[in-house]
């Protein structure tokens, strides 16, 4: 199995499956971002194998992100290998994705995060650079019109949209969703690096209780949220303290980007790479090995894995996939 020399153990791998993306949400790239080539990304048969090694060494959960995913190529056919080795879920920004719905619940694939940071059109525009925000709000009705799980996930930007927190709570009210608000994070590709955050999630969880009462609930195991209740409303609402990073503890997750390098952390630097092994005719055995002592080696925690980090800026988060 995958274990870490911290007593952990990683059961949930979120890959994404591109760097591309439709909008350009300013604190996850550049206007101008440098994409990588085709054949630089991991192929859907590289996945596929990458994916059944995992499967057998313990992951149950897989999380398809990007980059946008549905703009990758066929993302369907890649689906349709994956759904029957583990559970998919995916995370995507809602502008393609409402006419995938159908056959993704055919896969049964029906967890879905939506990216969604304001409930303005021109605050839309202005955080994501793309006059898109009318599909991202059909999206979300059509994903409740089909029951779909819904997460909506809300990067809460000083000066930006904590006006709004409210607003995005009240959604829990007649919908059967739930609302997470991320603490932002410094990895908007152009090395935005900052020493603190004034919207923490305490910050967050109080701003929410000037209006409602919030109640306390199980959280899932090795969850990054804190999930809530409002009484009276039927969805749920959450704050991730992503940059706080209060949930290492019980991490148990491993990020593969499109590429193939494998991050043991988020704010971590690769420390494989999959494609490299793979092209470089490892067999199954050989990769999950190596898997395995990478695995063994993951940071205690982000703040170690940050202090490790051999690079000098962090990436876009298109390439780690959130
Ligand atoms: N394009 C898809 C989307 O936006 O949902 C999937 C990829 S996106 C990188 C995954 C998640 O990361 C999104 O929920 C996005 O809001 C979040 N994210 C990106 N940059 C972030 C940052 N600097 N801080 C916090 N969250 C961030
Ligand atoms: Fe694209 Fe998602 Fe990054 Fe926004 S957060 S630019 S939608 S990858």
């Amino acid at each position: 199995m995958l274990k870490d020399a911290h007593h952990r153990s990683i059961q949930y791998v979120r890959l994404s499956v591109t760097d591309r993306c439709n909008l350009r949400c300013t604190y996850c790239m550049p206007e101008h971002m440098q994409f990588l080539e085709r054949d630089a990304l991991l192929s859907y048969e590289e996945i596929e194998r990458t994916m059944r090694v995992l499967a057998s060494a313990g992951v149950t959960k897989l999380r398809i992100t990007g980059g946008e995913p549905f703009l990758r190529k066929n993302l369907l056919h890649l689906l349709g290998k994956l759904a029957p080795l583990t559970d998919i879920s995916i995370t995507t920004n809602g502008v393609l994705t409402t006419p995938f719905i159908p056959a993704l619940k055919e896969l049964g694939i029906r967890k879905i995060n939506l990216s969604l940071d304001t409930l303005q059109a021109d605050r839309f525009l202005r955080i994501t650079r793309r006059n898109r925000f009318t599909q991202v709000m059909a999206t979300l009705e059509n994903l409740l019109a089909h029951q779909m799980d819904v997460k909506v996930n809300m990067v809460v930007m000083d000066g930006m949209n904590t006006d709004e927190l409210h607003a995005f709570a009240a959604l829990t009210r007649e919908n059967r969703l739930s609302v997470r608000f991320i603490e932002e994070m410094p990895f908007n590709g152009q090395g935005k690096g900052f020493s603190g955050i004034n919207w923490h999630y305490r910050k967050i969880l109080d701003t929410l209780g000037e209006q409602y009462t919030l109640k306390k609930i199980q959280d899932e195991a090795g969850s990054t949220s804190l999930n809530y209740i409002i009484p009276g409303h039927l969805g749920t609402v959450g704050v991730i303290p992503a940059y706080s990073r209060t949930f290492c503890g019980t991490c148990n997750r491993l990020r593969i980007t499109p590429t193939g390098g494998v991050k043991t952390c988020l704010y971590g630097d690769d420390v494989m790479n999959i494609r490299d092994s793979l092209r470089s005719g490892a067999s199954d055995a050989a990769l999950l090995e190596a898997l395995q002592t990478a695995v063994w080696h993951k940071k205690k925690d982000g703040f170690e894995a940050a202090a490790a980090s051999q690079r000098s800026q962090h990436e876009s988060m298109s390439v780690i996939g959130g």
